[in-house]
C-alpha cells in the first residue's frame, strides 16, 4: 500500500498520459474508432432505354403502358428513360396515336433517341446507301421538329452495324448506344414473354461486373451507368414493367453491386449525359451483344 501510494500516478502526470497512450497503442481498435472500408467502386445506376416504339395499338397500349409505370411505381416514382423511336413505322410512329405518345414521351421529360425512320424496322446494313442515309435525315428532322433539338444517340435495329454505318451516323451527329443488359423481350421471332427473367439479368450484370470491378467502366456525377434494353412495343413487358424494376434492384444486390441513392436516372439531361458516356465510337470493336447477335453478325 504504501508502495504504491509513493508511485501514484496520480502525482506524475507525465508518466500517466505516457501510460495512457501505452494502453491506447496496445489495445485493439473499439468499433466507433474504426470507420467502414471505402468503396473503390462508384455504385452502379441503371440507364432504361425501350425500343421500336411508340406502339400505335387503340387498344392497351403498351407504350402507354410503360410510361404510366415509369411516372407511377412504388420503386422509383418519376424514372426517366430513353426512347429509340421509330418515327415512321407503319403500325407505330406514323399513326396519330404514336404521335401523341411521342409527344407524351417529350412532354414527360423522357429522352427521344433514333432507331428507324422508315415504315419498317430497316437493318441500316442491308438498306441501300442513299435510302439509308435520308432515313437517318428523316428521322433526326422528325425528332428535331418534336423535341425542338436534334437527337444525339441512336442504337441500330438488330444491334446490326458497321464501319460505313457507323460513320455515317457520326456524320449526322448520332453516336451509338447498345446496351449492357437487354430483357431479350423483343419481339423477332413472335416470342413476347420470358419466364427466365431474373436468370437472364443476373447472368448479364455477371458479366458486367468484372468491368465494374476492373473501374473500367465510366463513372458519370459519382455513379456508374448500367444501360438495359427493353421493348414498349412488348405487351408482356408492359404488363411486366413494374417487376423488372424490382428484380433489377434484387439482382444488383445479390451481386453486391450497390446502387446510387436514386437507382434509376430521374431527369433527362443526366440520362443523356450517362448515355454519351457509354456510347462505341469505334467499328473495330465489337461490344458484347445481348442474346445470339454477337454470333449472328460474327
Ligand atoms: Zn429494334
Amino acid at each position: 500500500m504504501a508502495l504504491a501510494r509513493m508511485f501514484s500516478l496520480r502525482d506524475y502526470p507525465a508518466i500517466r498520459h505516457l501510460a495512457y497512450l501505452a494502453v491506447l497503442l496496445v489495445l485493439p481498435p473499439t468499433a466507433s474508432a474504426t470507420t467502414a472500408p471505402e468503396t473503390p467502386h462508384a455504385p452502379i445506376r441503371f440507364l432504361l432505354t425501350f425500343d421500336d416504339g411508340p406502339s400505335g395499338s387503340i387498344y392497351l397500349n403498351s407504350t402507354e403502358q410503360i410510361l404510366d409505370v415509369l411516372d407511377h411505381n412504388p420503386i422509383q416514382p418519376g424514372i426517366k428513360a430513353i426512347f429509340f423511336t421509330q418515327t415512321r413505322a407503319r403500325t407505330g410512329g406514323a399513326t396519330d396515336i404514336g404521335q401523341a405518345l411521342l409527344r407524351r414521351e417529350r412532354d414527360d421529360g423522357h429522352l427521344l433517341a433514333f432507331h428507324t425512320a422508315t415504315a419498317h424496322h430497316d437493318n441500316h446494313r442491308r438498306m441501300e446507301p442513299a435510302v439509308f442515309e435520308q432515313s437517318l435525315q428523316d428521322g433526326i428532322a422528325d425528332l428535331t421538329a418534336l423535341t425542338g433539338s436534334a437527337p444525339q444517340l441512336v442504337r441500330p435495329p438488330f444491334w446490326n452495324y458497321d464501319e460505313r454505318t457507323l460513320a455515317s451516323y457520326h456524320r449526322q451527329g448520332l453516336q451509338m448506344l447498345l446496351t449492357d443488359l437487354s430483357a431479350n423481350d423483343g419481339k423477332i421471332w413472335g416470342v413476347n414473354f420470358s419466364l427466365t427473367k431474373r436468370r437472364n439479368l443476373l447472368r448479364q450484370l455477371t458479366a458486367l461486373r468484372e468491368q465494374w470491378l476492373a473501374n473500367a467502366l465510366p463513372v458519370v456525377a459519382g455513379s456508374t451507368p448500367v444501360v438495359v434494353t427493353f421493348h414498349d412495343v412488348n405487351t408482356y413487358t408492359a404488363r411486366t414493367m413494374e417487376i423488372y424494376l424490382q428484380l433489377l434492384l434484387d439482382v444488383a444486390q445479390e451481386l453486391d453491386m450497390p446502387t446510387a441513392g436514386k437507382a434509376f436516372y430521374d431527369d433527362r439531361s443526366g440520362l443523356e449525359q450517362a448515355a454519351l458516356a457509354r456510347t462505341v465510337h469505334n467499328g473495330d470493336v465489337s461490344p458484347r451483344l445481348p442474346g445470339l447477335w454477337n454470333w449472328l453478325w460474327k
